[in-house]
């Protein structure tokens, strides 16, 4: 039985990627280390648990990586999905970093494959974790166990008490008992509020209630809004999110990468009006993916439907859930609750709409329309190759960039701007410092491994003076 009344050098809320690589790298500096997840042990590791891959810089090939990846070209891919909304001095603290990041992991039992020639051509900037997010997890725990982490499931913070700007204790219900849990440093890992439907609302309203969260329910964001209502530095737009179009057939929560549908390029995507309202084929789907959730999430009633026919069929990854198909457009209207008529009037415009051009799907091919409302510049194809198939597409959040402000020693920072005494963070709770909006592929699980080491330095630093 663990003795909760005893001073830890340092406390880490949060069981993902994050938590784990702050825990891991206290405890590695001589600190006790106390690590509270709140989901039960069988759901444990957040959003972490379902990741595939990491972006990190590199400056030759290595086993898992192909050429180079600098930190200029990572620089310039972060600018330009943030549009500019990111604090280039801790961004580039991040880029630096993943330089050494995969190494480290590897010491602590994580697993890569060989580079992939995979759906999203991410072999030069990603690597891929063997085993996905839930080897990297339970690899991460097995060696924070070993060398001495304390770890308690089930185990909610619910605040953490500031008293000017320096944390004196964690209300904590652990088990579904009280507990008030006291450290010489905390960090806070505890990830986004993408599950918190109720925050969500404040910003869009009954829409939030057509959201699937495709990761973790546990995303509360308990702990971020009690920071911030005590008074500590926020950075991002509540609304700003890494959101993309899933299956609508998906779980509400928790449903993972299989969920998510890559047929959009190749389609046409209609709302429930069978109105059409994006260019479905702008830039390659690496590139665009992340913004379709957005997008659906625009419409009425949060719902759209891909739509191509048989020459399409295997370009993508399939969806987990069947296709819907039929050998009509109005038959397929029917199966999809569409009106027909009007689904044919679509289909109709866009056809005549389709130039001629060779498809070539592996690459911007600049087969277009012309003359349509919204345009689709690449990989146009007319539908015309009965079955039509269709799926219907919902927004599935992914996590929420709202954050805690952090320096680039993961302090985070009162809104007055001076840092707090104790008091770190790592992973999505101050991912919003480097992702304003958009999103790169991989940097997710880059921000946590980075700053999730930082501040493990930092808190154990501190907790020894
Ligand atoms: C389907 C899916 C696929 C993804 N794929 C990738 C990918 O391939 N590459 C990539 O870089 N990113 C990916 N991401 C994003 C990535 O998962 C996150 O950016 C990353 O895992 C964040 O790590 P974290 O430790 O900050 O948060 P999480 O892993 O979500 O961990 C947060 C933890 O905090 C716990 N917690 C929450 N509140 C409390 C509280 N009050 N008290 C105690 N504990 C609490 C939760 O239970 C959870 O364990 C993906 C996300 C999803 C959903």
């Amino acid at each position: 039985m663990l003795d909760l009344t005893r001073l830890f050098d340092v406390l880490v809320i949060g069981g993902g990627n994050a938590a784990l690589c702050a825990a891991i790298t206290a405890r590695e500096a001589g600190c006790s280390v106390l690590l509270l997840e709140h989901a039960p042990r069988a759901f444990r590791g957040g959003n972490s648990r379902h990741t595939r891959n990491l972006r990190a810089m590199h400056r030759g090939p290595t086993s898992v990586l192909t050429e180079t990846y600098t930190e200029a070209e990572y620089w310039d891919d972060l600018l330009r999905v943030t549009g500019g909304q990111t604090d280039e001095h801790v961004a580039r603290l991040m880029i630096r970093d993943t330089a050494e990041a995969l190494s480290w992991l590897a010491a602590r039992g994580v697993r890569f494959q060989p580079s992939l020639t995979g759906t999203l051509n991410l072999s030069r900037t990603n690597a891929f974790f063997l085993g996905g997010g839930k080897a990297l997890v339970n690899a991460l725990y097995a060696h924070a166990q070993s060398i001495g982490v304390e770890i308690l499931y089930d185990s909610e913070v619910l605040e953490l008490k500031l008293d000017d700007g320096a944390v004196v204790e964690a209300a904590v219900s652990s088990k579904g008992f009280p507990e008030t849990v006291r450290a010489r440093t905390y960090v806070a890992s505890s990830g986004g509020f993408q599950a918190n439907i109720t925050w969500l609302r404040e910003y869009w309203g009954e829409a939030a209630d057509n959201f699937r969260i495709r990761g973790t329910p546990y995303a509360q964001g308990r702990v971020l809004k009690n920071l911030l209502d005590q008074g500590v530095g926020s950075i991002g737009d509540p609304t700003q999110c890494h959101a993309v179009a899933i299956d609508a057939r998906a779980p509400k929560f928790d449903g993972g990468i299989c969920t998510r549908l890559d047929c959009v390029p190749f389609s046409i995507v209609v709302n429930r009006n069978a109105e059409r309202f994006y260019d479905e084929g702008e830039d390659v789907w690496p590139k665009r993916y992340a913004i379709w959730g957005r997008l659906v999430a625009a419409q009425e009633g949060q719902i759209a439907y891909a739509l191509f026919d048989s020459k399409c069929e295997t370009l993508f990854m399939p969806s987990v859930f069947p296709d819907i198909r039929a050998d009509t457009i109005a038959g397929l209207a029917g199966k999809l609750g569409l009106d027909a008529a009007r689904l044919e009037a679509t289909v109709h415009a866009y056809n005549d709409a389709v130039q001629p051009g060779r498809f070539d799907g592996s690459k911007l091919d600049g087969c277009h329309t012309e003359g349509l409302t919204p345009p689709k510049t690449n990989w146009a194809q007319k539908l015309d190759a009965p079955p039509y198939i269709g799926y219907p597409l919902c927004p599935g959040i992914t996590f929420t960039y709202l954050s805690v402000k952090v320096d680039d020693r993961a302090r985070v920072l009162m809104d007055y701007g001076r840092p707090t005494a104790n008091l770190f963070a790592s992973g999505e709770i101050m991912a919003g410092n480097i992702l304003g909006k958009g999103y790169c592929a991989g940097t997710g699980m880059a921000i946590g491994s980075v700053f999730g080491r930082i501040a493990g330095q930092e808190a154990a630093r501190h907790a020894h003076n």
